[in-house]
């Protein structure tokens, strides 16, 4: 029987990915210990999905899954082998957790709370007997003989035969995440990709923006351009803001838009009515215009546009907002068009870590295993979660990586492989 601070698996950060693979670790038979500095475990889990929490995605088939992490993407192709989103939907059914398939297929919890994932989670652990350490900091490590002997507390060590790091990345730090994996990563020899947000807010030049605070719009389509040339091109969802821009578009492109920003300026390009070419609308807005005879410009856009969104158009416009509207002169119903097509928003940086949904960047997936999660530096080290270095977009890829990467690490650490 080993000591109270000794165990066969300390599992570093109890978040998503730390407490499935402590889980799965004592699943198998192994003694496990998991240590988080906060005083619950998941913190950053409970909001997920805006507290709904999207814990995968409906989507089977790995390599169109793995296709959406990018070019990183194909590190995932065992660990999803193993334990995918099939697997991950009977695992929480399995507990009392059924899955709901819902818009985009994103899967969240049936009652759609983020807790119950959570209790389940919580409930594995339990059956597996895991030591849980809660308000407990993480240091640093003891290193001997090339291994990991101890783990380093802020008043003890914790000793363990094998250690796997799930501290998560550096988004969202008030939920913990304040990247210490990273560091302890490098000084254990690992190559840490340098972390930038991602799934990240923008912020954008216009002062019009201000005015639509809070405005959502569906089935938009949104286009991001460097010096004339598209580079990037969504449909779905945005929010404004007070600041600029977000919503799950948005936030699935600033990745880019960060990146590009660095060596340049950039334009997004937001269609309004995707679905309608400039002719069609344009037969579309004349056809409106006829119904509205003898009104008011102001008054005559409601059935085209959100009601906030009209003033901010119409001053965009430059049309006179009282003109007669079957008075409008044939280039002005061109700006009109123009600006329902093509309304140009002018990004200026990205809000950052701190609101940030997941880290681009972290350990250098060259210097893991993707067959075990281990270390290809030191035998007994084991990466799970955010900390290493794939992002997916949102839609429930980023938890489902976490459960697929943590399962493959705790299974692995135990089996000693
Ligand atoms: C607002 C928001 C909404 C999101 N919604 C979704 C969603 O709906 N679907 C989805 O797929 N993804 C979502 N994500 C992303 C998802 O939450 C992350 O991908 C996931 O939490 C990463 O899990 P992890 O276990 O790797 O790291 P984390 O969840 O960051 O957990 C790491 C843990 O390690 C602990 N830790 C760090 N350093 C130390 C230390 N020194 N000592 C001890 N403990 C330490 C931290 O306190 C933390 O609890 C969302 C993220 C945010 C911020």
């Amino acid at each position: 029987m080993k000591e109270n601070n000794s165990f066969d698996i300390a599992v570093l950060g109890g978040g998503p990915a730390g407490i499935m693979a402590a889980g799965r670790a004592a699943e198998l038979g192994a003694r496990v210990v998991l240590i988080e500095k906060n005083e619950i475990l998941g913190k950053k889990l409970l909001i997920t999905g805006k507290g709904r929490c999207n814990f995968t995605h409906n989507e089977f088939d790995i390599r169109k899954f793995t296709e959406k992490f990018g070019r990183n993407g194909r590190f995932l192709y065992s660990a999803l082998s193993e334990f995918g989103v099939g697997e991950v939907i009977d695992f929480f059914k399995s507990r009392g957790v059924k899955g709901k398939v819902e818009q985009g297929d994103r899967i969240f919890p049936e009652n759609g709370n983020a807790q119950d994932i959570l209790n389940a989670l919580v409930k594995y652990l339990a059956e597996g007997k895991v030591s849980i350490l809660l308000n407990t900091e993480v240091v640093g490590f003891k290193q001997e003989k090339g291994k990991i002997s101890q783990a380093l507390l802020r008043s003890r060590q914790i000793c363990a035969d094998k250690f796997i790091i799930c501290a998560g990345g550096k988004a969202y730090p008030q939920t913990g995440s304040t990247g210490e994996g990273y560091r302890w990563a490098e000084q254990l020899g690992h190559t840490v990709i340098a972390p930038v947000p991602a799934l990240n807010p923008v912020k954008t030049s216009e002062d019009w923006v201000k005015e639509l605070q809070g405005l959502s719009l569906k089935n938009v389509s949104l286009q991001l351009f460097q010096n004339n040339k598209k580079k990037d091109e969504r449909f779905g969802e945005m929010l404004f803001t007070h600041f600029g821009v977000s919503g799950p578009i948005v936030m699935d492109m600033s990745k880019n838009i960060g990146a590009l920003l660095k060596n340049g300026p950039v334009k997004l390009i937001l269609d309004l009515k995707p679905a309608l070419d400039f002719k069609k609308l344009d037969k579309r807005i004349q056809r409106d215009f006829e119904k509205f005879k003898g009104r008011m410009f102001k008054n005559s856009l409601k059935g085209l546009l959100p009601l906030s969104m009209i003033p901010v158009i119409i001053k965009l416009s430059g049309i006179e907002p009282e003109k007669q509207v079957d008075h409008l002169a044939r280039e002005e119903r061109n700006k009109l068009v123009h600006l329902l097509k093509e309304l140009e928003l002018t990004p200026t940086g990205l809000l950052g870590f701190k609101w940030s949904v997941v880290t681009s960047g972290g350990v250098a997936l060259k210097e893991v295993d993707p067959n075990t999660m281990c270390s290809k530096k030191i035998g007994n080290l084991y990466f799970a979660g955010e900390i290493l270095d794939l992002d997916g977009p949102s839609g429930g890829y980023n938890l489902q990586e976490c459960w697929s990467t943590g399962y493959l690490a705790g299974g692995n650490a135990a089996k000693g492989n």
